[in-house]
């Protein structure tokens, strides 16, 4: 088989690191997104090649079948995958790279070679692998977790109990003096509190995330997209492997940053939901009782509503993905801004079931990013407002984040659909959004149901635009 010498190798993990720190720039923005994807692929194929090609890689045919197989899986999925289901895609695939990192570093742990190391580099290589398992462990079961919450198989409402930050506590105790154990044991006779510590790992994996509200699952989303980062970093330093260690850092970095965003965006400290100190900020008293009453309309009326209307916000939400909506939104957003009025959407930083779910979507729709604005931005102009249309959002838009601090999403900054003239919600029920929290918004004098699917009402209520 074909190798490539060291130093040809080392450059074209140069080359992919670059890449790799271009893609991650080009995410930052919409306008530049596609580019750092391609970047992250070219980035890819390069670092597979050279790590294929490596000296000393044994059984690359093997190696090249693999790939080949997985790339075809991949891209089924991927073909396949509905952009609504893409979170839980996105938590399964962190689950892979937690459980890989579990499995290098069993490998790397039972080989032969490394026990050859003396002294300080073997006590680094123990160290390497039990923190790169423990690591990994947590990733791999919280990920699956996440997957369940997202794909509604487990309940996204927070299962917690009293005493479970000291069980956390103590189960890290426990990790610890595993591992001090673990490092003095010769050869391999490590192993049994290797899989001890295993098993715990993969339980507080379980916990952590058991333990998040669905309010609260964002800043869960980007943690474990981090922490498969760290996993992955340890699973290069247990192989050796310089770039994964630059790779799986940049994950992990970028990660941890989008986690703090999202949880300056949720109100939320980054510490109480990495240690899973319980849901949110709810004080888990009694619920203060909703008052008023629900009142619906039809697609006339709000088409109606809408003509007379000067200023018009959308505030989108989940329900718009689940109804692909956004293509008749926008159609009917250009008919109304034909007519002179104002219209712009208000986006919630944790509107959808992804980080700038929203954003895609209505960038996929072309929606020019100008009539986007940030809850931030356009919070203040609510009372302004005319017709506030709420399409299949609701816990973005739920007061009790505001003022019921039994609730579970309380603290978390919201848009204020309230405080316009008229609030149209549209969606299919009365039922609950992701947090499980009932919303006292659709009870307000100034709110009207529009029941239905929201692209059906959207098309419904163009039709007595046009006429
Ligand atoms: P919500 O999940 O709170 O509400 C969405 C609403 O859409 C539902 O109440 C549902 O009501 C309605 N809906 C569903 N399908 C349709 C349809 N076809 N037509 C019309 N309406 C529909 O969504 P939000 O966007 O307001 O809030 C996001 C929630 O998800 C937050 O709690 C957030 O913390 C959480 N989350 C966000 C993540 C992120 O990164 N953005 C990641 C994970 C969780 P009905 O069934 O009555 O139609």
């Amino acid at each position: 088989m074909f190798f490539i010498e060291k130093e040809i190798q080392m450059a074209a993990y140069l080359f992919a690191s670059i890449l790799f720190i271009l893609s991650l720039g080009g995410l930052s923005s919409q306008e530049s997104a596609k580019r750092g994807v391609l970047f992250g692929i070219v980035g890819m194929i390069v670092a597979i090649i050279a790590t294929v090609l490596g000296e000393g890689v044994s059984g690359q045919v093997y190696i090249i079948i693999a790939i080949a197989i997985a790339s075809v899986i991949g891209l089924m999925l991927a073909r396949k995958v509905e952009m609504t289901a893409m979170p839980q895609l996105v938590a399964i695939l962190h689950s892979f790279v937690g459980l890989a990192a579990v499995l290098v570093g069993f490998g790397s742990y039972l080989d032969p070679h490394a026990h050859t190391l003396t002294g300080a580099a073997h006590t680094i290589h123990l160290v390497e692998v039990f923190v790169g398992i423990f690591i990994g462990a947590i990733t791999f079961t919280g990920s699956i977790i996440a997957w369940g919450k997202l794909d509604g198989k487990v309940p996204s409402k927070p299962w917690s109990f009293k005493g479970l930050q000291t069980m956390n506590l103590v189960l890290l105790i426990v990790c610890t003096i595993l591992g001090v154990l673990y490092c003095k044991a010769d050869g391999t006779s490590g192993m049994l509190y290797l899989g001890i510590m295993t098993a715990i790992a993969s339980f507080i994996g379980v916990v952590l995330v058991m333990a998040i509200g669905g309010g609260d699952m964002p800043v869960v989303v980007s943690m474990l997209n981090s922490y498969s980062g760290w996993a992955a970093a340890a699973a290069g330093f247990m192989l050796g492997n310089d770039l994964l260690i630059v790779t799986g850092a940049l994950v992990g970095s970028s990660g941890a940053i989008l986690s703090m965003h999202m949880c300056h965006a949720m109100n939320r400290s980054f510490f109480s939901v990495i240690f899973a100190s319980g849901a949110g900020n709810g004080s888990g008293g009694e619920k203060k009782a909703i008052e008023g009453e629900v009142t619906s309309l039809n697609h006339e009326e709000v088409a109606t509503l809408l003509k007379e209307a000067k200023s018009v916000v959308i505030v989108p939400g989940y329900g718009m993905a689940v109804a692909k909506a956004q293509y008749p939104i926008f159609d009917m957003v250009q008919t109304l801004r034909k007519a002179g009025k104002n219209v712009r959407f208000a986006i919630h930083p944790v509107a959808g079931r992804l980080p700038g779910h929203m954003n895609v979507l209505l960038a996929e729709a072309n929606v020019p990013y100008d009539i986007v604005l940030e809850m931030d931005e356009i919070n203040d102009d609510m009372p302004n407002t005319d017709v506030v249309m709420v399409i299949g959002a609701n816990d973005v838009v739920n007061p009790s984040a505001q003022d019921d601090p039994a609730s579970s999403i309380y603290g978390m900054p919201v848009i204020e659909a309230w405080k316009a003239e008229k609030v149209i919600i549209m969606k299919r029920s009365m039922s609950a959004g992701y947090s499980g929290e009932d919303n006292p918004l659709f009870y307000k004098p100034n709110s009207e149901m529009l029941y239905g699917d929201a692209k059906d009402s959207v098309e419904k209520i163009m039709g007595f635009l046009k006429a």
